[in-house]
């Protein structure tokens, strides 16, 4: 070894005679152990760095060093007549950063095996390869082609292979054991989600960071069950390889969301029909007086007016009667009508983005079932007036609007701004618009729904009256209807 190399050498280098004293100590070792070559030529080996083994075979060693801290060193030795040289290497750091990973994969490990979700370990390279080779061949429009060519993204799925997935995994799939696993995840995706598979591709492809969506997958008896589908794309792109991807079942879930709608559904059908109910018995009570009233009168001017000499006076006595009662059946059904709307509005500043935000979020999973857009554009405005009865009437609008339309293709407008002294709401649809005059939908029971009672919207009118304000429909020239609110605009303008 020349001298050079010695003094050079990354490697520890020390060399000891027969009698274990120390008689070379490189660079390398003095910033290892911490002793220079002065302190350590001349020192025993056995004194500065501790036992070696008697055999001399390679070995890994702790060696505590000159400030106290303890290295770990890859050793290896070889005697010639002149002693024993060692040439050693650090592997403090090197192990450290193995232990972490062991316990990083362990700790990863009991993860993907503990959690609730259903976890797929899946390997990607040989779709890359196989997007790469229909680029080569001229598609240069991924997105387009998987939705023009479904038999492209079930290729895709046969080439996506699995590598490992967890417990949760083979239970929720019905799978007995990993030995029963596909090599692939194509058998596992009915063809009605294919295009849930190709937009998870697509995402990959414009370099998003995940891709989230509900979706049914199929057991292996080939039983379908609903699913949220998540992947989680790596930094480093799709295409070279191992891709973590989770599936939660959520079938019970929405089982149970389902059911809760019907439940809300029959409820407000039912809240309909008692209400109907209580205002037919309270119509029929108070009118039925007056009425019997009109037609006793009625007969006995008939009769005054039917005598050889009619006496007049007294017809036209009891005409005047019968244009009171009359009056007063009026009179009776319009207190009902405000009775419908609930008693006197609570009046209390509301902010109106507030409401109808509220309004939204309590239709959110009806709306969503439905597929319906919804696009708000709201001024920050103050509303005086009863939160509860001004949902009730956008509850009714909105239900309106996403019924009138085709299913799954609902779209509708909410807009509110502030005008000189009133305020306005209007809430427009795209669907079929008004078959009949606008304003008898709000004085009539009018409806063309197979349960529906026509009562919707002659209490929103009540409502927005007890409010003080107007409600007008209309069909929009561009099509479809449109519903306006206008509500006197007191405080109209403060900002919320
Ligand atoms: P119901 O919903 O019980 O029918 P409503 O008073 O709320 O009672 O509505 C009465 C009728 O008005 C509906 O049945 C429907 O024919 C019509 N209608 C209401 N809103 C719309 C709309 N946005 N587009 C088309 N028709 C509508």
């Amino acid at each position: 070894m020349t001298d050079r190399l010695f003094h050079l050498i990354r490697d520890t280098v020390v060399l000891w005679d027969e009698g274990g004293r120390i008689t070379a100590w490189n660079p390398a070792a003095a910033t290892l152990y911490g002793w220079t070559e002065d302190e350590a030529v001349g020192a025993t080996v056995e004194d500065l760095l501790g036992p070696v083994p008697s055999d001399l075979a390679e070995a890994v060693l702790e060696r505590r060093t000159a400030t106290g801290t303890i290295v770990l060193v890859q050793a290896s030795w070889t005697r010639d007549a002149s002693g024993v040289l060692e040439v050693g290497r650090d592997i403090t750091g090197q192990r450290q950063v193995e232990d972490r990973l062991k316990r990083s994969e362990l700790r990863y490990s009991s993860l993907f095996q503990a959690m609730a979700a259903g976890f797929w370990e899946l390997d990607f390279a040989p779709v890359g390869a196989f997007l790469r080779q229909a680029r080569s061949e001229g598609i240069t429009d991924f997105p387009r082609h998987f939705d023009e060519h479904p038999d492209f993204v079930r290729e895709m799925m046969r080439r996506t292979r699995v590598l490992d997935v967890n417990e949760t995994t083979l239970t929720m799939f019905g799978i007995g054991g990993r030995d029963s696993l596909a090599d692939t995840v194509e058998p596992y995706w009915p063809e009605t989600s294919t295009s849930v598979y190709a937009a998870a591709v697509k995402a990959a492809i414009a370099r998003r960071s995940h891709y989230m969506a509900e979706t049914r997958l199929r057991r292996k008896d080939g039983c379908e069950f609903d699913v949220l589908f998540t992947a989680a794309f790596p930094h480093e792109g799709l295409m070279q390889g191992a891709l973590l991807v989770g599936v939660i079942d959520i079938s019970e879930r929405l089982a149970a969301q389902a059911d809760l709608r019907r439940l809300r559904d029959d409820f407000a059908h039912a809240a309909r029909v008692s209400m109907l109910g209580e205002l037919a018995a309270s119509i029929a009570h108070e009118v039925n007086q007056p009425l019997a009233a009109i037609s006793t009168n009625a007969a006995a001017s008939l009769r005054w007016l039917s005598r050889d000499r009619p006496e007049i006076e007294r017809a036209v006595a009891l005409t005047s009667r019968i244009g009171a009662d009359a009056q007063r059946a009026a009179d009776v059904i319009s207190r009902v009508r405000a009775m419908a709307a609930k008693q006197a509005a609570a009046q209390g500043p509301l902010g109106l983005r507030d409401v109808i935000d509220e309004t939204l979020l309590f239709l959110r999973d009806e709306l969503q079932a439905r597929g319906a857009q919804i696009a708000v554009s709201v001024e920050p405005l103050t509303v005086h007036g009863d939160r509860t009865q001004l949902q009730q009437v956008l509850v009714n609008l909105i239900m309106n609007a996403v019924q009138a339309a085709a299913p799954a293709h609902a779209s509708l407008t909410i807009s509110a701004r502030g005008r000189d002294d009133y305020l306005e709401v209007k809430v427009a649809d795209q669907g079929p618009g008004l078959a009949v005059d606008p304003d008898s939908l709000f004085t009539s029971f009018y409806s063309t729904k197979p349960d529906g009672m026509g009562l919707g919207l002659p209490i929103c009118r009540s409502i927005i009256e007890a409010h003080g304000g107007t409600i007008t429909a209309a069909n929009a020239p561009e099509g479809g209807a449109v519903f306006v609110i206008r509500l006197p605009a007191e405080g109209a303008h403060t900002n919320v």
